[in-house]
């Protein structure tokens, strides 16, 4: 009996492991997920949850329930990976062999990276943070609001873009936008991250009076000062700091010598095998592939390994490829959103800001959990 073992149960894990499931005969092979809370967490809701006033349980399930019967749950940290020897160590003690090793462990929050950004910004990239975000909007009672990145990459490009627009909206709803100046800063050369979106987002901001500045990296906060500095050399003071914090490759990948520089596990951007070790699949925020860290990539991604674990086991060549496919919706308040749908060989088409889109992000919000971890769609 082979042995599949999927470290992380969130988007990609989850359906890579239900379609294995899915795929492959009881008696063809064992499917282990490994995922450190057992708890699978929706996290494009946490923009609701910091600007609505969405629940923050209604954004966790339990991953149990999100994977077919036949595939093992193991809640437990990996913390290391021994790729030459194929097996996994957890934090208990415990060692998972493998023949096949799905790493899908997303990308890790290391806010420390940035000096001073404890205690001073506030995020919406945790349900935690995004509570705590929620709470400090509600006690604002005016004055300048920072909204910008730590650093690049990060999860999901557009979500700053949104968080802006959505603030707007936010204060319009409370009837106090002329007490609230936002200024968005942005790293790029754009305010958003694929260019012949920008156009659009940028006629939405001008019309909504967000402020931003491009080539804006942030170096450091002062915290006293209330100010955020770049190492532009420009220093912008703040009331209210919404920040994104700096992103890190998984830790495990890392501490087994797997990661790049910034942790992420070199992947090939078609077969999605790691570059180092043919045996190990890697998919989603997790990996070096030069897609958006994205769920929709992560959706896309979990099918192409799951078509390649089931030939491999099978000793059938793999020829299932992943065509840097990405599919997102940006909700720009006021009812209107934007879908944007690309890969590696064709940019966005620059889409119409409108209902239509507004209201396809609030059914996939609602559909998600019927739908994407089962892998049904
Ligand atoms: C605010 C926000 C808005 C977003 N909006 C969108 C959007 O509109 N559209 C979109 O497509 N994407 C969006 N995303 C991005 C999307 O949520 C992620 O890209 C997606 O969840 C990535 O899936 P993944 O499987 O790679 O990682 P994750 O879903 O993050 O899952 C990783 C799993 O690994 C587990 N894990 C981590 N380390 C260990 C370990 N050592 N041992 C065991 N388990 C471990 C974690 O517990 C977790 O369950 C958004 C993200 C944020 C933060």
């Amino acid at each position: 009996m082979k042995k599949v073992v999927i470290l992380g149960g969130g988007v990609a894990g989850t359906i890579v492991a239900n379609l294995l499931a899915k795929k492959l005969r009881p008696d063809e092979a064992e499917i282990t997920v490994v995922d450190k809370t057992g708890r699978h967490v929706y996290q494009p809701g946490f923009v609701y949850v910091a600007f609505e006033r969405q629940k923050p349980e209604k954004l966790v399930h339990d991953e149990r329930k999100l994977l077919r019967k036949r595939v093992k749950l193991v809640v437990g940290e990996a913390v290391k990976i021994d790729a030459e020897g194929k097996e996994v160590t957890l934090a208990d003690g415990k060692v998972l062999e493998y023949d096949r090793l799905v790493v899908a462990l997303g990308a890790r929050l290391t806010p420390d990276e940035l000096p001073g950004y404890n205690g001073a910004a506030h995020h919406f990239y945790s349900l935690e943070g995004a509570v705590e975000l929620r709470k400090a909007l509600e006690s604002f009672r005016g004055g300048k609001i920072v909204v910008t990145v730590a650093s690049v990459p990060y999860k999901c490009p557009p979500a700053p873009s949104e968080a802006a627009c959505q603030l707007d909206y936010y204060f319009t709803k409370r009837r106090m936008r002329d007490k609230v100046d936002i200024h968005f800063l942005s790293p790029l050369s754009r305010i958003f991250p694929l260019e012949p979106v920008n156009p659009v987002v940028e006629k939405v901001f001008t019309e909504h009076n967000v402020r931003f500045t491009i080539f804006f990296n942030a170096e450091s906060i002062d915290p006293k000062a209330k100010t955020v500095n770049s190492i532009e050399g420009e220093t912008v003071p703040y009331d209210l700091l919404v920040m994104v914090p700096p992103h890190r490759g998984a830790k495990v990948v890392e501490d087994s010598g797997l990661g790049d520089r910034g942790g992420w596990l070199p992947t090939d951007k078609a077969t999605l095998r790691t570059k180092a070790h043919p045996d190990i699949f890697a998919a989603g925020d997790c990996t070096d592939v030069p897609v958006s860290k994205s769920g929709a990539a992560a959706h896309f991604q979990a099918k192409v390994i799951a078509a390649s674990v089931v030939a491999d086991l099978r000793a059938e060549p793999a020829t299932a490829r992943y065509d840097g496919h990405v599919m997102c919706y940006c909700d720009a308040g006021y009812h209107k959103g934007i879908a944007m749908s690309f890969d590696y060989e064709h940019p966005p088409v620059p889409p119409p800001l409108g209902l239509k889109d507004w209201l396809g992000k609030r059914f996939l919000n609602r559909v998600y959990w019927l739908l994407v971890p089962a892998g049904r769609v």
